[in-house]
């Protein structure tokens, strides 16, 4: 045995008193055993001396106590293990004695807990529960002896624990900054580094090892709030049992501290990444210089399992199909976010038949459209649905409560109990001078571009603002500011944030504004925009006048409030984008009478309880806090599934039932957009019959759908030409003239169109006119088809209406032959429609545009020898739309616009189709999907307007080019 090895061993047996037997001896018979087991150059001497030895009383001696250990091995391992660990923690706490631990020791003492074996566990069980200044001993020999293995033990004694600890492993900025990949790679990123799955786990023990083991456990209980009924202070929202957890680990017990973490919350991969710690659990460490990164261990419980297990996330145990089984009723969730999915999870997991409906075609709520991956890898967001639908949740994306059905709806369908967790994702902006411009747009917008649609990707179809060598400033100080501008960093802009308080002020989780500042992202902080001006000939904005801030008394949430010094700066932007927080979506509210909803439109619950107003309907996270975190989602949802889990009040048929009609009901929402016919209306128009049940069940005059034709593709608002409600389909007509209209006007029957939701927006307002006026509809090309439905519920209420339909030239005309859907209509009410054709080049009808027989109307109804006209309906390009506005404007005769603009959601969460309106002489800004997509067209500002439906104008011929349609 060598020197050393005799020396360092933490078992040897050199210092046990109770050792009877000649050391020496055994020790060179062990020696010569292995020389012949080796089979080494002197194997004739060692087998003498072996033979010699074997007769040797204290080799005797040793066999036999070997074999009585042997014994008692067998019949006793508990004994056996116990005497073991005496012996080595005897041994170690010898070394411990010392002054300091020796270089041989702690080098083998590191060695023996890379082992990951029972002795090690042992070891760090031991040292867990040695008092702190062993601790210190410990790292101080770290430090001395193994930095040059790991370079983060250096200097780690100085302050150690409560100043100092290992980090996790953060992408250095220069590198980060130029692509999307995960930034903070927590622990498991030193693998990166070449060190094994063991040495990483050590380095996470090693900051377990800090820990204080408080009695008062502040990490998860919080402190007692300084007014009677406010919530604790710092602590975890979903009471994650933090000590425990750390006990686990300090331990050594990884698997443990997992399933421990896993009962209390089941997006800790998640939560672990995004918590503000830093208010939270963090924030109230009794280690208050360098608090332990419990948001670190909280996901690397959950990564390292992947890592050790990949499968490990498809492994659910085992569970019976719900809907088969049918012995609960069927639970409802609207809304993907952490509140949504945690409440199907949760419920799932008891067993109830759960359906999501997510208003998107991806899911994860903000987590996914709002987070960026180099923050929060999308993979385990696909991780937790896809446990969710191995316990037999299902999914029906593109679905938008308040649109496509109500509350109400769902609980007829079958759903005995709905959770809304619909977010708070209404964009808010300033409402400053110029901030129609192109060029400003809002965070969500943004990051639903890149986030959602993948428009920075070369072969996804969604346009993106111009990024790369652009100024770009970012408004707000925020978590949506700071993702917003690492995004944009990314893209290669110069990016500034401009914050109107002071730094120390931003709400910001802290780590994010230090690794945008690393990243090399400026700060301006007391500025505000005031204005922004931009170019007259291209209506893009070219730069903003700041005011200069100073913070004055405080206002009601206890911060100062800033108020302008009267300074301005001046500032060249080529790209605005506003991180302003977001508002509640009225979209569900607007459909529910019922539902109680506060002064800033979120939905108010009962005390001490996540119910609602509505029974049965219960709510939380974003939709009910407003703008909050996603652990408190989580939370919210959490809370929720207790209570929804609660006596069911119905016998074992009436359950089946209602399984049976929640599953007929998910089935439809499931069911593929299949093409069903297609008609080639006129050269590049196309008429398609599309299955859509739920769609066409709801839909209404006036309303439009939000499509993706294929995966890749982009959103983009077609009308409703018709839907036939019995037969569960919808007609959409669809012109050749971007890229992505020219991909799905290809498409032939059979295919499934990617995604449609719907039916978007107000339906028409129908009035029955009756004086006798007539209901004049101007329709250019393909806004015909949004005219004809809401044409026909005039006829159909009896109005008289006209319609005055232009095209460019003959060959463009559709619906216009007997058997056309114009000519039935005719047909039907020959008494109280009258149709004018126009066409711009003469080809058929009046010579013109729609105006000139317009204009002739309203003429003849000044001179008093026409029909009144009650009211104009305008649909089709925006030019004629404008037109139509001035002309009748001039006349004093109301007129409608349909405004089909530039969406992304068409739900109201990005706020890209803003219209401005003026109002009392005020400009103001309404949404196309939310307000519209009809709007008073005297009161849109269309020198404003109009320049917006080209801001993508670039982007969409480069489209084209690649797709080979230009
Ligand atoms: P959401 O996550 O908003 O999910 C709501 C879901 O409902 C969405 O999928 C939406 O499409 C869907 N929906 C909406 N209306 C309907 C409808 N009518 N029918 C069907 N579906 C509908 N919090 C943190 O804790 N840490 C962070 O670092 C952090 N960063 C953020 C960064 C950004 C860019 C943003 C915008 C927010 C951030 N937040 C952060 C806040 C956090 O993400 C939210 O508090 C959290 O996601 C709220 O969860 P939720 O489930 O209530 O709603």
């Amino acid at each position: 045995m060598s020197q050393q090895k005799d020396q360092t061993s933490p078992i040897s047996m050199r210092d046990n008193p109770d050792c009877a037997y000649h050391q020496l001896d055994v020790q060179r018979y062990y020696e010569a055993s292995l020389e012949i087991k080796n089979n080494r150059h002197h194997l004739d001497d060692a087998a003498e001396a072996l033979e010699e030895l074997e007769h040797n009383a204290s080799v005797e001696l040793f066999q036999k106590q070997v074999d009585l250990l042997k014994k008692r091995l067998v019949n006793d391992p508990q004994f056996f293990q116990q005497t073991f660990i005496t012996e080595g923690t005897n041994a170690i706490a010898w070394e411990f004695q010392q002054d300091e631990l020796g270089e041989a020791f702690t080098r083998t003492l590191w060695k023996l807990l890379c082992n990951n074996d029972d002795m090690s566990t042992l070891l760090m069980r031991f040292l867990w529960n040695v008092p702190l200044k062993f601790k210190r001993k410990f790292i101080r020999a770290l430090d001395a002896y193994l930095s040059d293995r790991y370079p983060m033990f250096e200097g780690l004694s100085e302050g150690w624990p409560g100043a100092n600890n290992i980090p996790p492993y953060i992408r250095p900025p220069s590198e980060r900054a130029q692509d999307f990949d995960l930034v903070n790679q927590g622990y498991i990123g030193y693998m990166g580094l070449g060190y094994s799955f063991r040495e990483v786990e050590l380095l996470v023990w090693l900051e377990v090892l800090r820990d204080k083991q408080c009695d008062d456990k502040p990490c998860e209980l919080g402190h007692l709030p300084k007014m009677d009924g406010g919530e604790n202070e710092g602590g975890c929202p979903v009471k994650i049992h933090i000590p425990e957890m750390i006990h686990l680990m300090g331990e050594g017990k990884f698997k443990q501290a997992f399933q421990l973490i896993k009962e209390a919350n089941p997006l800790p991969n998640v939560t672990g990444r995004v918590c503000p710690q830093e208010i939270q659990c963090q924030g109230v460490c009794t280690l208050n210089q360098r608090p332990i990164e419990i948001g670190q261990l909280e996901w690397y419980l959950p990564q390292s399992e992947k890592f050790l297990n990949p499968e490990a996330n498809t492994e659910i145990g085992d569970y019976v199909n719900p809907w088969a089984k049918a012995d609960k009723p069927p639970i409802a969730v609207v809304g993907s976010g952490p509140a949504g999915i945690i409440n199907a999870y949760l419920l799932s997991k008891e067993g109830y038949p759960v359906t999501v409906f997510e208003a998107f075609h991806e899911l994860g709520g903000v987590l996914r459209y709002g987070i960026p991956e180099f923050r929060l890898p999308n993979e385990l967001i696909d991780d937790v649905v896809m446990k969710i639908k191995q316990m037999g949740g299902k999914f029906v994306t593109n679905f938008i409560v308040g649109k496509t059905a109500t509350l109400e709806s769902l609980k007829r369908a079958g759903f005995w109990k709905v959770f809304v967790g619909t977010g708070a994702g209404l964009p808010r902006f300033m409402n400053v001078p110029g901030e129609h411009m192109n060029g400003i747009l809002s965070a969500n917008e943004f990051l639903t571009r890149v986030n959602l649609m993948k428009a920075h990707l070369e072969d996804y179809e969604t346009p993106l603002p111009e990024v790369k060598d652009k100024q770009v400033i970012v408004i707000g100080g925020g978590n949506t500011a700071m993702d917003a501008a690492r995004t944009a960093k990314r893209l290669g802009g110069h990016v500034t944030i401009v914050y109107r308080r002071t730094q120390d002020a931003m709400p910001v989780r802290v780590e994010e504004l230090h690794h945008a500042l690393e990243e090399g992202i400026e700060l301006k902080v007391l500025r505000a925009p005031r204005e922004f001006i931009g170019s007259d000939k291209t209506h893009f904005v070219t730069h903003t006048n700041l005011d200069v801030m100073e913070l004055g008394e405080a206002d009601a949430s206890g911060r100062r409030r800033p108020v302008p010094t009267g300074g301005i700066e001046v500032m060249k932007v080529d790209l605005v984008i506003m991180a302003l927080g977001n508002a509640s979506n009225p979209i569900v509210k607007d459909s529910e009478p019922g539902l109680k909803t506060s002064k800033w439109g979120t939905i108010e619950i009962k005390a001490g309880s996540q119910e609602t107003s509505i029974d049965d309907v219960y709510t939380g996270g974003d939709a009910n806090r407003g703008g909050s975190t996603a652990i408190r989602a989580a939370g919210d949802g959490q809370a929720a599934a207790r209570e929804i889990a609660g006596n069911i009040p119905f016998s074992v048929d009436e359950i089946r039932s209602l399984v049976a009609g929640a599953e007929r009901y998910t089935e439809q929402g499931q069911s593929p957009k299949k093409i069903l016919r297609r008609i080639d209306l006129a050269e590049g128009i196309v008429e398609f019959e599309i299955n859509a049940p739920l769609i066409a069940g709801s839909a209404r005059a006036g309303q439009f759908v939000r499509v993706l034709g294929w995966d890749k593709g982009e959103l983009i608002p077609l009308t409703l030409a018709d839907w036939d409600a019995d037969k569960g389909t919808i007609d959409l007509v669809v012109q050749n003239l971007g890229s992505s209209s020219a991909y799905i006007n290809r498409m032939q029957e059979g295919e499934a169109i990617a995604g449609i939701a719907g039916p978007l927006g107000l339906p028409s307002q129908l009035h029955r006119y009756e004086s006798g006026g007539t209901v004049v509809f101007t329709a250019g090309g393909v806004g015909l088809p949004p005219v004809y439905p809401i044409m026909r519920e005039h006829l159909r209420m009896g109005n008289h209406v006209t319609l005055i339909s232009g095209f460019r030239t003959r060959d463009l005309m559709f619906w216009d032959k007997p058997d056309g859907r114009v000519g039935l209509l005719q047909a039907q009410y020959p008494d109280l429609l009258d149709v004018i054709y126009t066409t711009n080049d003469g080809s058929f009808g009046i010579n013109g545009f729609v105006t000139a027989p317009l204009e002739e109307m309203l003429e003849a109804m000044k001179a008093g020898s026409g029909r009144a006209i009650s009211e104009v309906v305008t649909i089709g390009p925006p030019l004629m739309m404008r037109a139509v506005s001035d002309l009748t404007k001039r006349y004093g005769v109301k007129a409608v616009a349909s405004l089909n603009s530039i969406m992304v959601d068409a739900t109201g969460m990005c706020g890209a189709c803003m219209v401005p309106v003026t109002l009392d002489g005020k400009m103001v800004r309404k949404h196309a999907c939310i307000d519209g997509p009809e709007l008073d067209a005297h009161l849109i500002d269309w020198d404003k307007f109009l320049p917006r439906f080209l801001q993508f104008r670039k982007q969409e011929e480069a489209n084209k080019v690649r797709h080979g349609f230009a």
